[in-house]
């Protein structure tokens, strides 16, 4: 059989060969281009390339073979299995230097002055930031309400005809309240709201938003697409090809939060063991959910995979796994969780997510600290609130640090 005729169905052949190019030179992986520009061998081909009547690469702020093959491999990956109309979804992304950077393009790339965004009350510390800080003074508002309602989102749409932007974050940070994308999509569609979703927490190992129709995904791919720490990047992927090439494209290019090679290529190695590591994340994360929620110490546990968590039905309903985060409460409150984070022996007290490595930390003085303490607790990011996001270490090794550091 050519290789051209066989056909690649897994989840895992795809993170692992998609997106990749034979390179000229036989190396197996592609080599990192550290090269801020590119050589044209006439000015008649400068011209063409710059029209984009010949492809090629012309500056690394624009593009490069690391970005393309990053973006490529996202691209196949959250289209993965999904077919509209009889024809595998084909999917654009465009990668930049942060999640923040790809967020950023994805609001400046959609809204004008006058525009709002109804978004979630839980969101990433720096998303609210941008939206309630930065797009605010272009006169862009933003109207955050709790999505969980139906009822509330639709009257909210029907109220606002200059809602243009649907956000929402599911699973969110840090409370892990799932919001449900296909409901809420369905309702967005018929206000003909356009419908953007951060993937980040999920990966599109466990959930695939554009089965829902939606027409954005947003990665902080810093997190488990990298799945190292070992970069920080981010991206935005489009269904609609033109205006990816274009307008996204085009506002990434003058916002220039573009990635770097060397992150580029990280992020490439670190997505082809994307199945392996969630599947070994999920599985601690199931453990260590269950033996929190038992342990006297604590108060509260807020991971969707418990029957208790208010969301675990349409966590179940749009995701293959109820994830790798979770967030809880001690019943000693702030001071008792200061001395919980200060006796951890193995994980590591350290923002972010997604790492091999067992991350936890304090919202509240963390990633949340620009958040006014009103909005925090209204969103319940209570003073006591920890963030962990569990590793792929040995769940006994997991367990024993943290009831030694519990007790
Ligand atoms: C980290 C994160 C971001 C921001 O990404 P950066 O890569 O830090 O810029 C956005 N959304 C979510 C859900 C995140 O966890």
């Amino acid at each position: 059989m050519s290789k051209s005729s066989f056909k690649i169905k897994g989840f895992s052949s795809t993170a692992v060969h998609a997106g990749h190019n034979t390179e000229s030179n036989h190396a197996h992986l592609t080599p990192v281009y550290a090269s801020s520009t590119y050589v044209f061998d006439t000015a008649e081909q400068g011209m063409e390339r710059f029209s984009g009547k010949q492809d090629g690469f012309i500056y690394s702020r624009w593009g490069n073979p690391n970005f393309d093959e990053a973006e490529r491999k996202i691209g196949a990956l959250e289209s993965f299995g999904i077919v509209e109309n009889g024809e595998p979804l084909q999917l654009k992304a465009v990668l930049h230097g942060s999640g923040m950077a790809a967020i950023s393009t994805l609001m400046f790339g959609n809204l004008n002055a006058g525009d709002k965004v109804l978004t979630h009350y839980s969101l990433y510390g720096g998303t609210q930031e941008l939206l309630t800080r930065i797009l605010n003074k272009m006169n862009i508002e933003v109207i955050i309400a709790d999505l969980r309602d139906l009822n509330l989102a639709e009257e909210k749409m029907k109220q606002n005809p200059q809602i243009k932007l649907l956000y929402i974050e599911t699973p969110a940070n840090p409370t892990i309240q799932c919001v449900d994308i296909g409901e809420l999509s369905k309702l967005a569609k018929s206000h003909n709201i356009t419908v953007a979703c951060d993937n980040t927490f999920a990966t599109p190992y466990l959930q695939h938003p554009f089965k829902y129709n939606v027409d954005y995904v947003v990665h902080s791919t810093t997190k488990f697409l990298n799945g190292h720490g070992t970069a920080v990047g981010g991206a935005i992927v489009g269904r609609d090809l033109e205006k990816m090439s274009t307008v996204f494209e085009k506002t990434k290019r003058l916002l220039g939060g573009s990635s770097s090679p060397f992150d580029a290529f990280m992020l490439v190695q670190g997505m082809k063991t994307l199945e392996v590591r969630m599947e070994r994340h999920c599985s601690n994360a199931e453990k260590v959910a269950e033996f929190l929620n038992n342990h006297p110490q604590i108060a509260k546990v807020n991971y969707p995979g418990l029957t208790t968590h208010p969301d675990h039905k349409v966590a179940l309903k749009q995701m293959k796994h109820p994830g790798p985060m979770m967030s809880f409460e001690l019943k000693g409150g702030l001071e008792a969780g200061k001395k919980f984070i200060d006796g951890l022996k193995m994980c590591v007290r350290a923002v972010s997510l997604g790492t091999c490595d067992t991350l936890v930390s304090h919202p509240a003085s963390m990633t949340h600290y620009g958040v006014p303490e009103a909005d925090r607790i209204r969103y319940g990011i209570t003073n006591g609130l920890i963030r962990m996001s569990v590793g792929i270490e040995d769940v006994n090794d997991i367990m024993a640090d943290l009831d030694q550091a519990l007790s």
